[in-house]
């Protein structure tokens, strides 16, 4: 995101002509298509509430590198970031409706939703990374729950992953690679205890441990293939660049 007015293409520009300068919200929803929003503090009784239910949320942990929409890169969170899912084929928010165009949680939309003008991004720059919600900010009273999550986090500590990760062209490859895979395993295995015996829904497993590390260790490079239990480590061809 860049600051300022800027000059947009409408969804049904066909040349450069037909872009328009626009200085309202036309409801195009092209916003609501490129993702969901990050939860700040003063969305947390939208979730506290249940009016946004916690199915419909995933963290990206402290550490994990994530994509910075202000900057245009992969850098690691300094805190838990919490955000809306995507729809099941495509980055767009699981509350836009297509069909209509429109946000179905509208009239409770998070605050950076509220923030954000398409046409001129300075309002949501400054928001952005202040204030935002984390797992502690919700769950650290819950008994039992939180001192999993602690646990899952201290594990699971993405700085630990990366050096890992580079120790894998190392001396110490054998060893880096078994770690790594003790780790994948670990977080793979808890979300199913979760879900099996507190009966949890399984929906909520990447709001409460973050995206699985099978999936996130992509931006590092590895690619996981899963046969039965047994787990291989592949160099991935997708790799985030950092900033
Ligand atoms: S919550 Fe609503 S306004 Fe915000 S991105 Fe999702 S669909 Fe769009």
């Amino acid at each position: 995101m860049m600051s300022g007015i800027r000059k947009r293409n409408l969804p049904n520009a066909k040349t450069p002509a037909d872009a328009q300068v626009i200085s309202t919200c036309i409801r195009c929803g092209t916003c609501c298509r490129k993702g969901g929003p990050a939860f700040h503090h003063a969305d947390k009784h939208l979730i506290e509430e249940g009016i946004i239910e916690s199915r419909y949320l995933y963290t990206i942990r402290k550490g994990e590198l994530a994509y910075d929409n202000v900057k245009g890169c992969m850098i690691p969170a300094d805190s838990d970031i919490i955000k809306l899912k995507g729809q099941d084929d495509s980055w767009a928010c699981i509350f836009f409706d297509e069909n209509q165009t429109a946000c179905r949680i509208y009239a409770d939309r998070p605050v950076e939703c509220k923030a954000l003008q398409c046409w001129n991004t300075s309002e949501v720059e400054k928001i952005y990374t202040k204030n935002r919600l984390t797992r502690a900010d919700l769950m650290s009273e819950i008994e039992g729950l939180w001192d999993l999550l602690e646990d899952h986090q201290c594990r699971c500590d993405y700085d630990t992953i990366h050096k890992l990760v580079k120790a894998l062209n190392g001396a110490h490859k054998k060893k880096a690679r078994q770690r790594l895979i003790e780790i994948i395993q670990y977080d793979i295995e808890i979300r199913k205890l979760v879900v099996a015996r507190a009966g949890l829904d399984a929906d909520m497993m990447d709001f409460l441990f973050g995206r699985p590390l099978r999936i996130t260790i992509k931006n590092y490079g590895i690619r996981v293939r899963q046969s039965g239990k047994k787990i291989i480590l592949m160099p991935s061809t997708r790799r985030s660049a950092p900033c």
